[in-house]
């Protein structure tokens, strides 16, 4: 499952800062685009799983979900893309390009004091 392969990537990379500065912790942030997506609840059930018995134990992992941008090839306008509403959110034209999908990033990590 993909949500577990992240999971212990995600892992193995807070395990690494945590012990270059020596601290437990306690949570992080993850961002993630459209089109390479994380289930909240699966992943929090993979990130948990492989958490067990580390220093990442009890930590918290939020997920933070960037919405597909759009650039519209009339007026220029970048939106959101929103599936029920593929159009310009300025113009209404239809005539526009998907800018890159948001990377899978792990954004922040809080360390205990
Ligand atoms: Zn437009």
């Amino acid at each position: 499952m993909h949500e577990t392969m992240v999971a212990e990537s995600i892992l193995r990379t807070i395990i690494e800062q945590a012990e270059q500065v020596n601290a437990k912790p306690i949570s992080a942030i993850i961002s993630c685009g459209q089109f390479n997506t994380l289930n909240d609840e699966v992943m929090s059930f993979a990130f948990e799983t492989a958490a067990a018995g580390t220093i990442c134990e009890k930590m918290t992992l939020e997920i933070k979900h960037i919405p597909l941008r759009a650039t519209c090839k009339q007026c220029q306008t970048i939106f959101e893309f929103d599936v029920s509403k593929p159009h310009c959110a300025a113009c209404e034209s239809s005539d526009y390009v998907f800018q890159p999908d948001a990377p899978l990033l792990l954004e922040t990590i809080e360390f205990e004091e």
